[in-house]
C-alpha cells in the first residue's frame, strides 16, 4: 500500500501550503482513471512568494562551504535511500510503471544524488599562469543565484535527482516546479530533504500546471537560471520567454531515436534492445528509439521476430508485465490520433495500434505495444516525437542509405546501430547527429557521471548529468592576484 495525502501541497520556506487562490486539480490514477489525490493549482503569486523566500535564502546557502553542501545532501540521498522503498510505491502509484521498475529509478536518483554530493569536495576551478611577474590568475565556480527547476512526469524522481541536486551543490537556492501529472513523487521527495536537516527555503516545491505555475517562473526577473526537462514545443515557448532576460536556460527536450540493425547484426540482440528501447516505460523516455531501421537484406526476418516478441509483451502495473500506462489520457488521445492518421496515409499496423479495451485494461490509459511499417519518413508520424509504445520500422539499402535517415529529423537526442563491423559501428557513432550513439545496444539515457542531451532540436547544447551540469548552475569568475615583493 502507498500512503500519500489526499491533498498535495506546495513546499515553501520548509512549509506546506496550499495555492493562495485556493485552487485545486485532480491528479487521476493513470491504471484505472480514478483520481488518487487533489493537487495545489498554484499560480504566479505561489510563484513569486517561493522565488522571495529562494532568493532571501541564497546568499547564507551559498556561504555555507562547498564541502558542508555536500555533507548535507549526501544525508538527504542517504534519507531518499532509508525511504526508497516508499518512493518508489509513490512513483508507480502515480505512473502507473511497475514497482520494480520505480526502485530502480529510485536507485539511479539516489545514484545521482551521492555523485552531486560528492561535488562538494570537487567543484574545480582553475590555476594558470599569466604574463606578468607576480601576478596570479584563477577562476572558481560562483552559484548563479536563484534556480528555477521545470520536469517532466516520465521519470519523476529521476527528474527531481536530475536537476535538484546540481543546482543546489553548486550554491544555487531552487524552486522546482513539479510535473502536474506526478505531484506525489515531488512532495515526497520535499518531505525526505527537510527531514534530513537541508535548509527550508533552500529547495522550494511549486504544483501546478505549466501555463499557470511554470511559465510565471520562467518569466520571474529573479530566477537567474532555468533548467527545462520537456518537450521541444514547450523548450521552445520557455527560451522566447526568457530570452529578452538573458538568464541562464537548459533545455533538455525531446526525440525521435533511430536504432539501425545493420544485416551483420546480432539478431537476438538486436531484437532483445529493440523491443527495451521502444516500449519501456511504455515509451515514455526521451530517449525511446522509434525509429527502427532496418537493411533489406534482413527485414523479412527480423520483423517476424520483432512481431513474434511484441505481441508477447505483457502490459500492466505488475513486476512480471512489461510496461504499464500511459501518463494521461490527452497524451493517449495523441497517440491513438497520429496512429489513425498515419493509418489512412498507408501505414500497416504490425502488432497493436489501439487502445486495450479488456477488462483489466479498459479504465486505464493503455495503448497495446505497436509496430508499424510502411511510412515515408517525411510523414508526420515519422517526424514527431509520440512519446508512447510505439515503433515504426524502415527498410533501407546499405549503410549509406541507413545513416542518412537516421539523421532525417528535427530531433538528435539518441542513436544506436547493431553491426559486427567496426567500420561500421564507428562511422556512424562519428557522423550521427545525436548527443549520444551506441553500439549493440539501446537507444538508452545517461549515467550520472556522464553528460547528457541532444543535437538539433532535442535541446539548446547543455548537458546535464556528470560534472557539465555544473556549467549550467555555475559561472566562472577569474580572479587576479597581484603581489609585491617590496612589501615582503
Ligand atoms: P511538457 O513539455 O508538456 O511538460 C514538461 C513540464 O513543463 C511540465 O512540468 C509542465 O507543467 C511544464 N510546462 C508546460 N508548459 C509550460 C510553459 N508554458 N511554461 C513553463 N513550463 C511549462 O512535457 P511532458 O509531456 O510532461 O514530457 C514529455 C517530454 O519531455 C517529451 O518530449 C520528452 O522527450 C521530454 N523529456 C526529455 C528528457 C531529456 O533529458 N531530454 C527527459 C525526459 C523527458
Amino acid at each position: 500500500m502507498v500512503n500519500f495525502p489526499q491533498e498535495i501541497l506546495n513546499w515553501i520556506d520548509g512549509q506546506q501550503l496550499s495555492a493562495q487562490a485556493g485552487g485545486w486539480f485532480p491528479k487521476l490514477n493513470p491504471n484505472d482513471g480514478q483520481i488518487l489525490c487533489q493537487v495545489a493549482r498554484s499560480q504566479a503569486e505561489d510563484v513569486a512568494m517561493a522565488v522571495k523566500i529562494a532568493r532571501n535564502k541564497q546568499s547564507v546557502w551559498s556561504e555555507v562551504p562547498p564541502v558542508k553542501r555536500g555533507e548535507i545532501l549526501h544525508d538527504l540521498v542517504l534519507n531518499l535511500k532509508r525511504r526508497q522503498t516508499e518512493m518508489a510505491r509513490v512513483v508507480a502509484s502515480e505512473t502507473g510503471k511497475s514497482y520494480r521498475e520505480a526502485l530502480g529509478e529510485t536507485a539511479g536518483a539516489i545514484a545521482l544524488g551521492l555523485f552531486y554530493a560528492s561535488e562538494g569536495q570537487r567543484l574545480y576551478g582553475r590555476t594558470t599562469t599569466s604574463a606578468v611577474a607576480h601576478k596570479h590568475a584563477l577562476t572558481v565556480r560562483q552559484p548563479l543565484g536563484v534556480a528555477g527547476l521545470i520536469i517532466a512526469a516520465n521519470t519523476p524522481i529521476a527528474n527531481v535527482a536530475w536537476k535538484v541536486f546540481p543546482a543546489l551543490i553548486c550554491g544555487n537556492t531552487a524552486i522546482l516546479k513539479a510535473a502536474e501529472d506526478t505531484p506525489a513523487t515531488a512532495w515526497l521527495f520535499g518531505e525526505i530533504a527537510q527531514e534530513a536537516g537541508l535548509p527550508p527555503g533552500v529547495l522550494n516545491i511549486i504544483q501546478g500546471y505549466g501555463e499557470e505555475a511554470g511559465a510565471p517562473l520562467v518569466e520571474h526577473p529573479e530566477v537567474d537560471v532555468i533548467s527545462f526537462t520537456g518537450s521541444t514545443e514547450v523548450g521552445r515557448k520557455i527560451q522566447a520567454i526568457a530570452g529578452p532576460s538573458l538568464k541562464r536556460i537548459s533545455l533538455e527536450l525531446g526525440g525521435k531515436n533511430p536504432l539501425v540493425v545493420c544485416d551483420d547484426a546480432d539478431l537476438d540482440n538486436a531484437v532483445k534492445w529493440i523491443l527495451l528501447s521502444a516500449f519501456s516505460n511504455a515509451g515514455q523516455r526521451c530517449a525511446a528509439a522509434s525509429r527502427i531501421i532496418i537493411f533489406d537484406a534482413i527485414y523479412e526476418q527480423l520483423r517476424e521476430l520483432l512481431i513474434t516478441k511484441t505481441k508477447q509483451l505483457k502490459v500492466g502495473t505488475s513486476d512480471e508485465d512489461d510496461f504499464g500506462p500511459v501518463i494521461n489520457l490527452g497524451q493517449l488521445e495523441q497517440m491513438l490520433a497520429a496512429i489513425n492518421q498515419a493509418r489512412q496515409g498507408g501505414a500497416r499496423i504490425l502488432v497493436g495500434g489501439d487502445r486495450l479495451r479488456d477488462p483489466q485494461h479498459c479504465n486505464g490509459y493503455y495503448l497495446a505495444p505497436t509496430l508499424l511499417e510502411n511510412i515515408p519518413p517525411d510523414a508526420n508520424i515519422s517526424q514527431t516525437e509520440l512519446f508512447g509504445p510505439i515503433a515504426i520500422l524502415y527498410r533501407v539499402a546499405n549503410f549509406a542509405e541507413a545513416l542518412t535517415l537516421a539523421n532525417d529529423s528535427p530531433y538528435g537526442l539518441t542513436a544506436a546501430i547493431h553491426t559486427r563491423n567496426l567500420h561500421r559501428a564507428v562511422r556512424f557513432c562519428e557522423q550521427v547527429q545525436a548527443g549520444v550513439a551506441v553500439v549493440n545496444a539501446g537507444t538508452y539515457g545517461s549515467e550520472p557521471h556522464m553528460p547528457f542531451g541532444g543535437f538539433k532540436q532535442s535541446g539548446n547544447g547543455t548537458r546535464e548529468p556528470g560534472t557539465e551540469a555544473l556549467d549550467v548552475y555555475s559561472q566562472l569568475k577569474d580572479i587576479y592576484i597581484n603581489i609585491d615583493p617590496n612589501q615582503l
